[in-house]
């Protein structure tokens, strides 16, 4: 068998630590996981009423259009039609991978860079070049850097807001304005997966900016605020155009049953996932005073994790499980997911 060439560099995924983390997610060995900027809580009991209703019908085709899921999201973003507007998929990896196949080839992708490294793999998955742009010096996105690197072969830019593993984020003005500047066939995908934790009021309303304007899609994902991650669904909020091609190269039931109830239950109920945000949010700040009174330099965050120049030794020896920066573009940082308060406290306490 002979197989393209391009795919040689996509090594599979190999997780460090997998055994500590399968004990973590267990409870067992004492270790916590603070790995993968999932919630530290299980899904809302709105979401596990759904799910055991559902649980007699698995042997039916889930809804194949999703409706009650779509209609969840308009209902959540005004201006947004839940028939036209509205995209879903198997997790928000699924959204974007849909996203990049509808663009022309030969083509290529424009992102920030470092930044989730699934950009590279779907890029090189479908066929397309992959343009990484390096973050500026405070570890964040310049509009201006990603303009410049667009040329005619450019056939989408994803931002990444709030970029991971940084946590840094641009505001929704400066996102309009990049989106302003851009070539009108270059789709520009906002990927959203942290954004109920951005605390900055500066940040929020890029649905109004998809529904307006037809190269523009945001992103968004139940795995992170929604503590769904293991059920895999997510959404976008765009243009009609898009969303109707989106459709077009969509895999039929994408979204199974269990994740259509959940996450349709789990966005009705969306002040309880705002609540749950403030509280990652107000941890966040503790962890952050924590890293900054034991003296170590850590980059600001706005995502569910932080960012901080030191090796994942000073925390694995507490028993706590990071993502190690080597693999994230920061050799010598790790990424901190916060938790609940007993998992942050271990957090802290790792630093003395
Ligand atoms: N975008 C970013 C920036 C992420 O960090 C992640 C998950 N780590 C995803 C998208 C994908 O999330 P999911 O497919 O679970 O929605």
């Amino acid at each position: 068998m002979r197989f393209r060439a391009e795919l040689d560099p996509l090594a599979p995924y190999e997780p460090p630590l997998v055994s500590q983390e399968a004990a973590a997610e267990r409870g067992a060995d004492g270790y916590v996981k603070l790995t993968s900027n999932e919630l530290s809580f299980g899904p809302l009991p709105e979401a596990e009423v759904a799910l055991a209703e559902a649980l007699p019908r698995a042997n039916r085709y889930p809804d194949r259009h999703a409706a009650s899921l779509r209609e969840s999201v308009a209902a959540a973003n005004p201006g947004t039609d839940p028939a036209r507007n509205v995209l879903v998929g198997n997790g928000s990896s699924e959204v974007l991978f849909n996203l990049l196949q509808l663009v022309e080839r030969p083509g290529e992708v424009v992102f920030p860079w470092p930044s989730f490294g699934l950009y590279v793999a779907i890029g090189i998955t479908l066929g397309l070049g992959t343009r990484k742009v390096p973050l500026a010096q405070h570890h964040e996105a310049k509009p201006e850097a990603l303009l410049s690197a667009v040329t005619d072969e450019t056939r989408a830019v994803i931002l990444a807001n709030p970029n991971n593993p940084t946590g840094t984020y641009l505001t929704l003005e400066e996102v309009r304005t990049l989106a302003d500047s851009l070539p009108k066939d270059v789709l520009l995908i906002l990927d959203e997966a942290y954004q109920e934790f951005v605390s900055d009021p500066a940040y929020h309303g890029s649905h109004a900016l998809a529904l307006e304007k037809e190269n523009v899609v945001a992103v968004r994902t139940f795995s992170k605020a929604h503590g769904l991650a293991g059920f895999r669904v997510g959404y976008g909020i765009a243009s009609y155009r898009v969303a109707d091609y989106a459709e077009r190269v969509r895999f039929p039931f994408s979204v199974n049953l269990a994740a259509q109830v959940a996450a349709t239950a789990s966005m009705r109920a969306r002040e309880k996932i705002r609540a749950r945000a403030e509280f990652i949010i107000r941890e966040r700040e503790r962890v952050q005073e924590a890293f900054r009174a034991a003296g170590l330099n850590y980059i600001p965050s706005q995502g569910n994790f932080v960012l901080v120049e030191t090796g994942p030794e000073v925390f694995e020896k507490a028993g706590v499980l990071v993502r190690e920066g080597e693999a994230l573009g920061y050799p010598g940082w790790s990424r901190v997911t916060v938790g609940d308060s007993g998992e942050n406290d271990r957090v802290i306490g790792a630093l003395s």
